[in-house]
């Protein structure tokens, strides 16, 4: 017990501590839990004056209000329930730190870093009510004591849903600008993306007005061409919510976005795996270069239940399927061509010559043209 006392009031006669640091410095040697109040009551017991200048923090849990305003007010903007904190200091505090310790051979103890955390995420939680957690918070806050800065960062959500396109000449990508490829410039008003309209942009914009976040990203669940319908019951896609300062606002079921029509949306807790199998209904308008009569269009038959084989690269086996066929004569050189087929399946080259087998072209002996291509479903 007298090693102890004398390893302390040994500190603290050479070194003018804070309450905090004292606390915490001691704390492993008395035995009790480190505490500003632990702190006090040995600096009184030793008769140290609290005015002074501490050597390891300089004060700097006097000044912790200044950087809290500043979280305070930045984080007012988010939603939030639980939060991360993580702090940057001068490299001098934790040295002076790891000095004294060393001094003393003081092991096991938070570090000062540990500390000013703990006392600050203390009084953020107190504030606005919320939760420090390690493990996926919704806020991350960085605060940085080299200029009382702090940054903010909320934790990205993801969104489900379904679209209908009922416009032909809409592409579903948003291009890269093509002054500046995606870098920014007057031409595309610094946003990098083309001005043009697209059903990714039109579903972006829902999002960043409605979560107030600074980026939508879009994993597709298949693609068509812009000349393309999606009907039935719409093509599934999932929105990542980058940076998303509301989470909490409500997100409708549906939205009509002129032209494109949102349904099933839902807020998903987390992010889906990998690629998600889908079968689409397509319905495919051809032309072909000679006359074609209905029963040539009977070999399109062969088609049902046929395996896809894509001899363009490796010659691959794409493992991919069609399941259903049927076909209508329109004209003299041109008919409709209706297919339930595996997602991913790139319906131009399957009718015009191609590295595909099999191949529509092929098969009639009759050099086809993909005119248009509407999805009347998909399935997942
Ligand atoms: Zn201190
Ligand atoms: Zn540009």
């Amino acid at each position: 017990m007298k090693s102890q006392s004398d390893t302390v009031s040994k500190i603290l006669k050479n070194y003018d501590l804070c309450e905090y640091c004292t606390g915490r410095i001691i704390s492993k040697i008395v035995g009790k839990p480190s505490s500003k109040f632990l702190g006090k009551k040995y600096l009184k017991k030793l008769g140290k004056s609290d005015h002074k200048t501490c050597y390891i923090c300089k004060n700097i849990f006097d000044s912790l209000e200044f950087v809290l305003s500043n979280i305070f007010e930045k984080s007012s903007h988010f939603d939030f329930k639980t939060f991360h904190l993580g702090i940057t200091l001068k490299p001098s505090f934790l040295e002076r730190d790891d000095y004294l310790k060393s001094k003393f051979k003081i092991k096991g103890i938070e570090n000062i870093k540990f500390g000013i955390a703990k006392e600050l995420a203390k009084k953020i939680s107190r504030r606005t009510n919320s939760k420090r957690i390690t493990d996926d918070p919704d806020l991350f806050i960085q605060a940085n004591f080299k200029d009382e800065s702090c940054i903010l960062r909320a934790k990205p959500m993801f969104v489900y849903g379904r679209y209908n396109k009922k416009i032909r000449k809409l592409p579903q990508k948003q291009g890269l600008c093509r002054s500046c490829n995606g870098i920014g410039c007057h031409n595309c008003d610094f946003k990098g993306i083309e001005n043009l309209q697209s059903i990714e942009g039109k579903i972006s914009n829902l999002f960043i007005k409605k979560f107030d976040c600074n980026q939508v990203k879009i994993n597709w669940i298949g693609g068509e061409d812009q000349s393309s319908l999606v009907l039935g019951k719409g093509r599934p896609f999932f929105a990542k919510i980058l940076n998303p300062k509301r989470r909490n606002r409500i997100l409708r079921k549906t939205s009509d976005l002129e032209g494109v029509y949102l349904s099933e949306l839902k807020k998903l807790s987390i992010q889906p795996k990998g690629s998600i199998p889908f079968k689409s209904e397509v319905s495919i308008t051809i032309d072909t270069k000679k006359p074609i009569s209905s029963n040539q269009l009977k070999k399109l038959k062969i088609l049902e239940n046929a395996k896809i084989q894509d001899f363009s690269r490796d010659k691959r086996n794409t493992n991919k399927r069609i399941y259903k066929v049927g076909y209508k004569k329109l004209g003299k050189t041109s008919f409709i061509l209706d297919l339930f087929a595996d997602g991913g399946i790139s319906i131009k080259s399957l009718i015009q010559q191609s590295d595909l087998v099999p191949n529509v072209s092929e098969l009639l002996e009759n050099q086809c043209e993909c005119k248009k291509f509407d999805f009347k479903n998909i399935v997942v």
